[in-house]
């Protein structure tokens, strides 16, 4: 079904604080994946509107956007999370319908965007340098600088989160940012411009340009006019976008995805783990980058925890994103090739449970049931590469020692658990895991927005969320005054 009520127009750019045409005209057509219809044309935007969004984001730094201070800088974040907030009910909608997640996910997401701007907008004005004792006759202190224009490429998975993490970071940090969606789902990127444009964010401070990964999104990483890129996506991308970034000698946030691991002791307290155990690997179909697709479970409670897994998974239920069942389609039937080529690559594993695709779903969606595979050798290719859909592997392990070298086993490093009620082997664990960050008795901590959050290997490097990022956004100056 075709949107409607759009306050912007989605064919449009937003440059300079007006929506416009893309220099060439042309558009791309942006499916539902939950029944393969067109939902509307958006723009595809290249290097000319690229160019001319950079333009709008220097020209705002030397101008109404640069001269504000902190504490205005964090008082229009703050507005633009309040009408987020307004604005929740169809910000959700557009997302389930554009991304494909279940209503109620997509809805958490909006909350989750509007809580980063609350955050940006309160610690805006919370960031400060240093002073530093030096030589006598010398006074010593650090500025925190914005880098410039900051380039910001989002993936199609969580478009609302992610742009909210680095996108309210760098503007509280008061840089002028620029923005390339994902041609799969971009709709909520351009609701939220059109949000910061109403709550009083100056022109150019924000251009959002949607478009072609190899065209919108290369024009962006590779433009010399733009000092900091921050990417979330696949590690093929993210390598090219540091190649282009690092032509221009420009720091680049990465944030890859993972194969992240739960551990599950034989002192767990398995009615506690469970839903994380499950859900940490169903999200948003799988298509999570902290997703948790490796369940490592010492031998000894091995059956019981398959057991406990299959029960939930024979009870998950797959179907279009505004029936809200527990999973929605996969963004794309592209996507949806991957997945069953994975579950292809998995044949000679044992499948211990699935679960259904809603008899009603349109054969036209890219539903794909979600498996729950038995895998003794985490070497195998579905227990290291990262498969972008709802399937988990369980992995047996003997003691502790084989537990960590299964978990450290990969190219990743983005997030792992660990369920014991062993203090001292918490605090072991916590500290010899290769993860960017790690749960004792939970997974995620739900989510929040003010845990520093990146990964390390192949999960990609640099930190967002939490007060870590205004660090990343930011530049360090050191003024060292002789006066004798
Ligand atoms: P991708 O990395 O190609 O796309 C992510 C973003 O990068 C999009 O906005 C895209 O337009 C842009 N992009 C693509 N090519 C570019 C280029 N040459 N220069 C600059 N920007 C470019 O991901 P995809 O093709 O959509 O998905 C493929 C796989 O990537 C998935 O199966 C999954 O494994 C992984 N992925 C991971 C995440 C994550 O959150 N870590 C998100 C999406 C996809």
């Amino acid at each position: 079904m075709p949107l409607t009520k759009l306050p912007f127009n989605p064919c449009h750019c937003l440059i300079d604080g007006t929506w416009r045409a893309p220099v060439s005209g042309q558009t791309i057509a942006l499916i539902d994946p939950s029944d393969g219809s067109e939902l509307t044309q958006i723009a595809r935007g290249q290097s000319d509107d690229i160019n001319a969004a950079v333009n709008a984001a220097q020209n705002a730094l030397s101008g109404e956007w640069g001269r504000k201070t902190a504490l205005e800088r964090g008082r229009i974040l703050t507005k633009i999370g309040q009408l987020v907030l307004e604005n929740v009910d169809f910000l959700a909608e557009l997302e389930a319908r554009d991304v494909g997640k279940p209503y109620a996910q997509a809805r958490a997401d909006a909350v989750a965007l509007a809580r980063y701007m609350e955050f940006y907008g309160g610690a805006a004005d919370k960031v400060h340098g240093e002073t530093i004792p030096y030589l006598d006759g010398y006074t010593v202190y650090t500025l925190r600088e914005p880098h410039g224009v900051t380039g910001h490429i989002v993936p199609w998975n969580y478009p609302m989160q992610i742009i909210g993490r680095s996108v309210g970071a760098a503007l509280a940090m008061g840089n002028a940012a620029v923005l390339k969606p994902a041609e799969e789902a971009c709709l909520t990127a351009l609701m939220f411009a059109e949000i910061a444009r109403q709550a009083g964010l100056p022109n150019g401070a924000l251009n959002v340009v949607p478009g072609l990964g190899a065209e919108a999104g290369a024009a962006l990483s590779s433009h010399k006019n733009v000092q900091h890129i921050s990417f979330t996506g696949s590690v093929a991308t993210g390598a090219l976008v540091q190649q282009a970034a690092g032509a221009n000698v420009i720091p680049v946030t990465l944030e890859l995805g993972g194969k992240s691991p739960q551990l599950v002791f034989e002192d767990a307290d398995l009615a506690e783990a469970l839903p994380f155990l499950v859900n940490a690997g169903i999200q948003n179909a799988g298509q999570t980058c902290s997703a948790s697709s490796r369940i490592l479970v010492q031998q000894s409670r091995y059956e019981e925890v398959v057991a406990a897994m299959s029960e939930r998974y024979k009870a998950l239920k797959v179907g279009p994103a505004m029936d809200d069942l527990n999973l929605g389609p996969l963004i794309s039937s592209r996507q949806k090739d991957i997945v069953t080529g994975f579950l292809k690559l998995g044949e000679d594993l044992q499948i211990a449970a699935t679960g259904q695709v809603a008899p009603d779903a349109p054969k036209s969606g890219a539903y794909v049931a979600p498996h729950l595979l038995l895998c003794p050798d985490p070497n195998h290719p579905l227990a290291q590469q990262e498969i972008f859909g709802p399937v988990q592997v369980v992995i047996p392990f003997k003691n502790e020692a084989d537990a960590l070298r299964i978990a450290n086993g990969t190219d990743y490093g983005l997030v792992a658990s660990i369920w014991t009620e062993n203090g001292a082997r918490q605090m072991r664990l916590a500290k010899a895991l290769k993860s960017g960050q790690v749960f004792i008795n939970n997974y995620g901590a739900g989510g929040g927005v003010e845990l520093p959050f990146g990964g390390i290997g192949k999960s990609g490097h640099g930190r967002e969320k939490g007060f870590e990022a205004l660090y990343g956004f930011s530049t360090l100056k050191t003024v060292a005054a002789k006066h004798g």
